[in-house]
């Protein structure tokens, strides 16, 4: 197991920068878990239930539900619409492991879906050709804080046979357009982890939904199938965003649109950077299609020297990521769905070549200038 330790370079900057963003809010975060503390309620309180109100009213839609986890979110968006054993549901297969492993967990089947090459989301045609009579929901992840095409999707979708699930865990505030990702399927899943654009101080998740009935299922089903207290209409989970979590999101909430703003601006100065040094046939930088808002949860870029340009970028102290070097139904964790290599080549081809830069609303201009000349001096030199 152990490999010769390679000495690892001073990195100039951190490739995300949470204990920047915490000085800047530090007394608001602290008074705000103080008050949590000093009430001594902690699950299922008055701060859990302003910021439902509060985030639902952010995305523009009437319901809003917490839960333990992103994971969850998604979890309990297809458990609430009855969704298990028999069932399939289509997703894509360039994506974090939760979408998928959410669809097995309910007992249904995950069914991939292949990708658009330039926005890295899953492709409406490949949907098209996934549906099954058993398909009975859709989930499109909006990657990397990019919306997916929504509109075909949905159409594709038969009301009431076909839900629209999106998964929204990376797109926070991001709009299809005009509307705010989670507003337009029959729910949305949002997850808090800590370093997503609006992280919480540990794990958290949230469904939005425009159905109040679904919304209700979905607070039963969060506490076990209780309706009523020690009542049990449905087998449930525990899964609840807990009081410390809704009081440090709420404080956070108020910042996500400064924040995202601060992303845009540094994703435009990486295209900047990248065209005053002629990268542009070197790497391909994000897509934003009209029409779509971009929150830059990541900033990823392709090149198809990709790994030798990563070890070069970390020589230069530089870190990057790889979101994600093995596409989902090539996991061995996945293998019994008995997809092979080759069967969907866009998420493949993406897999080989992605690489993720920092980002993050304190990121340096020189910290982005250095990105970009260590990226130029990687070219020349190939
Ligand atoms: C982070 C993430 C999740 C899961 O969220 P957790 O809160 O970590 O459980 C699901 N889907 C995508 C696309 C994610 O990036």
């Amino acid at each position: 197991m152990s490999h010769p330790q390679s000495p690892q370079p001073r990195m100039l900057m951190p490739f995300v920068d949470l204990k920047a963003q915490f000085a800047s809010i530090r007394e608001e975060v602290m008074a705000a878990v103080q008050g949590v503390m000093e009430s001594q309620r902690f699950i299922i309180g008055p701060q859990l239930q302003a910021f439902e109100q509060e985030m639902a009213s952010y995305i523009g839609v009437p319901e809003a539900v917490g839960c333990a986890s992103g994971s969850d979110a998604l979890m309990l968006a297809l458990m609430a619409l009855g969704i298990g054993p028999g069932d399939e549901v289509i997703t894509t297969p360039f994506t974090f492991v939760a979408t998928a492993a959410a669809i097995a967990r309910t007992g249904a089947r995950p069914v991939f879906a292949d990708i658009e090459p330039d926005t890295l989301n899953i492709d409406p045609q490949s949907i098209a050709t996934a549906l099954r009579p058993a398909t009975r929901a859709v989930i499109p992840v909006h990657l990397f804080g990019l919306p997916a095409d929504l509109a075909p999707i949905l159409a594709l979708a038969e009301p009431g046979k076909v839900a629209v699930i999106e998964d929204a865990a990376q797109a926070i505030g991001a709009r299809y357009r005009g509307t705010r990702v989670g507003g337009l399927g029959a729910s949305g899943c949002f997850s808090f982890f800590p370093s997503k654009n609006l992280g919480g101080a540990g794990d958290g998740g949230m469904i939005s939904t425009c159905d109040t009935a679904l919304a209700r299922r979905l607070r039963v089903l969060r506490e076990h199938g209780s309706g009523a207290r020690y009542h049990y209409e449905t087998l449930g989970v525990n899964s609840r965003l807990d009081e410390i979590q809704a009081a440090v999101l709420r404080v956070k909430l108020r910042h996500l649109g400064a924040w995202i703003t601060r992303r845009h601006a540094k994703a435009a100065r990486y295209r900047e950077l990248f065209r005053q040094r002629g990268l542009e046939s070197f790497l391909r930088a994000p897509a934003e299609p009209a029409g779509y808002e971009h929150t830059y949860s990541q900033f990823v870029i392709r090149c198809a020297r990709r790994d030798a340009l990563r070890t070069f970028l970390n020589g230069c102290g530089i870190p990057t990521e790889i979101y994600y070097p093995l596409p989902l139904h090539l996991q061995p964790a996945f293998a019994y769905l008995g997809y092979r290599e080759g069967q969907f080549p866009g998420a493949e081809a993406a897999a080989r070549e992605v690489l993720a830069l920092p980002i993050y609303p304190e990121l340096r201009d020189e910290h982005q200038r250095a990105v970009a000349e260590a990226i130029a001096r990687f070219a020349v030199g190939s």
